[in-house]
């Protein structure tokens, strides 16, 4: 008999039958309180009913259609309306399927427009983990361990971690960009780095968000080097941090923006977008795949945006996350295992240390099971995986973030 990969085992077990906005049910008819949303996909809720609907007519109508042959109406429609969300002039998109996908193909646009073959990223960030996109990823090395060799040409520079290095959040920013200067100043070739590849907020890393002088800091190094800058949004677009983009909080100008996650509420896209000057440097046959810009993930995208908008979920992301954020914080200045809680939007996280300052994990993980015992679904992640995360759907209620948090007070 054939049997899942132990890769899959969970740390609670439970197996769903179905979902339903905010909420999960599963075989035995138990409800759970989904602050995962899939790892932070689906942002319209389970099985919205718009979602549903425009998934189902499309699949009566065409379900694939290979975008390099012929080209569908919801591919179309999308990359219109995407076209009224994107930053100006990135009025140049191309799909795929996964996160990872979108990196991979920025790296090679990257690349192929500026001549140059080597990367800049940053402590903590995670970009994915297929082999470019892993060796690209340095939230954990987890992510890496034991595939080597991987892409070489990646360098790393230090994020604004405040709390990890001990200092507030403008020494952290002064020492991330002095480090950079540093780091191009002994840099062999700094003339061969084509890109920056850069989280508005640090997820997997730990939820820790940039801020605006840090973005300013990438920008203004970028153009004085020749480099792109790529904003890696895979996590924090379509609303998930209070405002449409993640890096709408810090006034910065992308040169590619990677889109996935929350886009098509759960069914798998990702693309890229530039602007037409600058994807019009990519070598043909270069970019694309079978499956990219699926018929049906593109009509259940269209539809998320229509929800979106309609629901104000933006607006809601933003109310519900100070809510959440707030609680969290309530909660972790009464417990001594939680040494911060941060967050944008509804990314918030709570790190554990012990007395001593270290990472907590056993603590971490232990409130997550216990937490999931009581019917509320988490996550963790940062390079320990001691930092708890909540991400919900963007359509969670004021009720289902104090039924949330009243149950996090109570594990903590
Ligand atoms: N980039 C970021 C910021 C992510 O959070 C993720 C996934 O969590 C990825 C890339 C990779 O996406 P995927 O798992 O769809 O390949």
């Amino acid at each position: 008999m054939a049997q899942l990969s132990p890769l899959l085992k969970q740390a609670t077990p439970v197996v769903v039958d179905h979902g339903e906005g905010t909420y999960l049910f599963d075989s035995e008819g138990r409800r759970h309180l989904d602050f995962t949303a899939g790892i932070g996909v689906t942002s319209t809720g389970h099985c919205h009913p718009k979602v549903v609907a425009a998934a189902q007519e499309q699949i009566g109508k065409l379900i694939h259609g290979q975008y390099t042959t012929v080209m569908h109406k919801p591919l179309l429609e999308l990359t219109e309306r995407l076209g009224g969300v994107l930053p100006p002039g990135l009025d140049s998109l191309f799909f795929s399927n996964s996160g990872s996908e979108a990196v991979e193909a920025a790296l090679r646009l990257s690349r192929q427009a500026t001549g140059r073959p080597n990367v800049i990223v940053f402590q903590g960030g995670f970009h994915g983990r297929t082999v470019a996109a892993a060796s690209m990823t340095t939230s954990g090395t987890r992510f890496s361990a034991g595939f080597s060799p991987l892409m070489s040409g990646v360098h790393v520079a230090p994020f604004p971690y405040a709390y990890h290095y001990g200092w507030d959040e403008k020494t952290a920013t002064k020492f991330a960009l002095r480090e950079l200067d540093y780091l191009f100043a002994t840099l062999t070739a700094p003339n061969e780095v084509a890109a920056f590849f850069v989280e508005p907020v640090l997820g997997e890393g730990g939820y820790v968000p940039a801020n605006t002088e840090f973005m300013a800091g990438l920008r203004e190094r970028a153009d004085k080097h020749g480099i792109l800058l790529v904003l890696d949004e895979v996590q924090t677009g379509f609303g998930r941090t209070g405002k449409f983009w993640g890096h709408d909080h810090f006034d910065v100008r992308p040169d590619i923006v990677l889109i996935a996650k929350g886009l098509a509420s759960g069914f798998p896209l990702s693309g890229i977008a530039a602007s037409q000057e600058l994807m019009s440097k990519a070598w043909p046959g270069s970019q694309g795949g079978t499956y990219g810009g699926n018929a049906v993930s593109c009509a259940a995208a269209c539809a998320t945006l229509d929800v979106i908008a309609e629901e104000g979920l933006v607006a809601n992301a933003a109310e519900r996350g100070t809510q959440l954020l707030d609680g969290a914080r309530l909660i972790g200045d009464k417990n001594a295992a939680i040494g911060d809680v941060r967050g944008l939007g509804l990314l918030v996280g709570s790190e554990f240390t012990t007395a001593d300052g270290e990472p907590d994990t056993v603590t971490a993980q232990a409130a997550q099971k216990a937490a999931a015992e009581r019917g509320l679904l988490l996550l963790t992640c940062g390079a320990w995986m001691n930092v708890v995360r909540m991400i919900p759907p963007l359509v969670v209620t004021a009720e289902q973030v104090d039924e949330a948090l009243g149950i996090w007070a109570e594990v903590v």
